[in-house]
């Protein structure tokens, strides 16, 4: 467990470790399973395969750059985190990460819940047929017409946001002569990046009512007083690519006092708590993500031990992992169009996408791995920079990976664990079109969003 101090908080460039990329892999052809979806493998030919697709194929039939989803994988994730927190604790896939009407499907199927904070996801959520109790609202500042869509829909939780919002709610529901069910999310004072996290006394963010100072309490006792509210839990969400469970320790702890607090001081014991997602998955060989069946176990320990030390029944506990299920299950296809080699520095790959389908890198100083997928070579290693065809030089994919020295422009290349916030996150900078989602299984590959056309780009320019 490391914590630092910095007064700007953890970010993901001060935590990694020194000399990250000095040394390139063994073997550039293997495919570390760590970063690739389930059902990657590189076939006789040394062609990378996705549920058992040649990735030439793919690109024939569907363009490039275009994700590809595995959704073998995407289901064994949510079975997994489903079996890991049992019938006794609820798993929320948050929307925000990756939401299509396909990903609805398969999250009913598998029976998870769903997590959306905007009108945009809810509609997509209902469209697809997710029923309305297992979906939860969340957000900062959902409008009125956001909020009476979703308690008219009659979703299982709204999360309060602000003493406004308490309000704002409470009355929609009196409204609509209904009861709302609602938590409250607080902020712990916990900042949790990667491998480290802060705890705080206060919290300097937009979300939440912060437990110091006493704003939480005061929610929970404005929220408790109000007809159309039925106070249900209290709600943690504590960052995000988070590796090491000693942050969630302390919000749990901290979390859980407050319930006794609510206890003493209004005599009623809330029956829910949620713990937020934020959990880790590998994009680079070095990341070491934990396994579900961990996360539940350390999860339900802490809150267990510490809801007996204060005398309290423990609450039904729920997550919210977005990344740790859709991240690691999709790959970005590139085709190389220019390698431009810097000598004694590095060579530029420049790739037919970028920071239009992946803005992680430029937003996040995000970490990525690379592979040559079309086929294998023994070349040398090469320190390479993949970078995108935007008019902007901070348009990297990925920053520092090792390709062969042979890489030529038609070789594709592939990104991989650019599930989560990748597509969700896309934009139309220099009118790029967005990619497709092909979702593949068993052979057999299937458009779930579509790729935009011009014709898409001219609709909405009215003229
Ligand atoms: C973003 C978010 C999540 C999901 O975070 P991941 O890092 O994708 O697991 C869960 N809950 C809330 C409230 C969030 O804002």
């Amino acid at each position: 467990m490391s914590r630092s101090a910095h007064p700007a908080g953890p970010r993901h460039a001060d935590v990694l470790p020194e000399g990250h990329y000095t040394a390139p892999p063994a073997d550039l052809n293997v495919l570390d399973e760590k970063v690739w979806s389930r059902t990657v493998a590189r076939n006789e030919d040394g062609v990378v395969t996705v549920g058992g697709i040649e990735v030439t194929r793919l690109a024939d039939e569907f363009g490039t750059p275009a994700y590809f989803l595995d959704e073998t994988d995407f289901r064994a994730r949510c079975r997994a985190w489903a079996d890991a927190f049992g019938k006794d604790a609820d798993v929320f896939y948050a929307g925000k990460a990756f939401l299509s009407r396909a990903v609805v499907r398969w999250l009913r199927e598998e029976g998870l819940n769903l997590d959306v904070c905007s009108g945009g996801e809810l509609a997509i959520a209902l469209d697809a047929g997710m029923p309305a109790d297992r979906i939860a609202f969340h957000g900062n500042n959902k409008s009125v017409a956001e909020i009476e869509r979703a308690v008219k829909a009659g979703v299982g939780r709204i999360v309060l946001d602000s003493f406004q919002e308490i309000v704002r709610v409470a009355h929609i529901a009196q409204d609509l002569g209904t009861r709302q069910r609602v938590q409250i999310r607080v902020t712990v004072g916990v900042e949790a990046h990667t491998h480290e996290f802060i705890a705080t006394a206060h919290e300097d963010q937009k979300f939440g009512l912060a437990l110091a100072g006493g704003q939480a309490a005061e929610a929970v006792r404005r929220a408790i007083r109000l007809d159309g509210l039925e106070l249900i839990g209290i709600h943690s969400h504590i960052g995000s690519q988070i590796f090491d469970m000693a942050g969630f320790e302390v919000a749990a702890r901290r979390v859980v006092s407050l319930l006794a607090e609510i206890r003493d001081e209004h005599g009623v014991e809330l029956p829910e708590i949620d713990l937020g997602g934020g959990l880790g998955i590998a994009y680079t060989s070095d990341d070491d993500p934990r396994e579900p069946h961990e996360i539940a176990k350390a999860l339900t320990d802490i809150v267990t031990r510490e809801c007996e030390a204060a005398g309290l029944a423990t609450p039904r506990i729920s997550v919210e992992p977005g990344r740790a299920i859709v991240g690691p299950t999709a790959f970005t296809l590139y085709e190389v169009g220019t390698v431009k080699p810097l000598e004694g520095l590095r060579t530029y790959v420049s790739v037919d996408g970028g920071m239009s389908d992946n803005i992680r890198t430029a937003l996040y100083d995000a970490e990525y791995s690379v592979a040559l997928v079309s086929r294998t070579s023994d070349a040398e290693p090469m320190l390479s920079r993949v970078v995108g065809k935007h008019c902007e030089s901070g348009d990297i994919v990925v920053k520092d990976a090792f390709l062969p020295a042979d890489l030529a422009p038609g070789d594709l290349i592939a990104v991989p664990a650019t599930g989560a916030y990748c597509r969700a996150m896309a934009s139309n900078y220099n009118h790029a079109l967005r990619p497709p989602v092909v979702a593949v299984r068993d052979g057999e590959a299937r458009v779930i969003v579509r790729r935009e056309t011009e014709e898409d780009l001219l609709r909405l320019d009215v003229g």
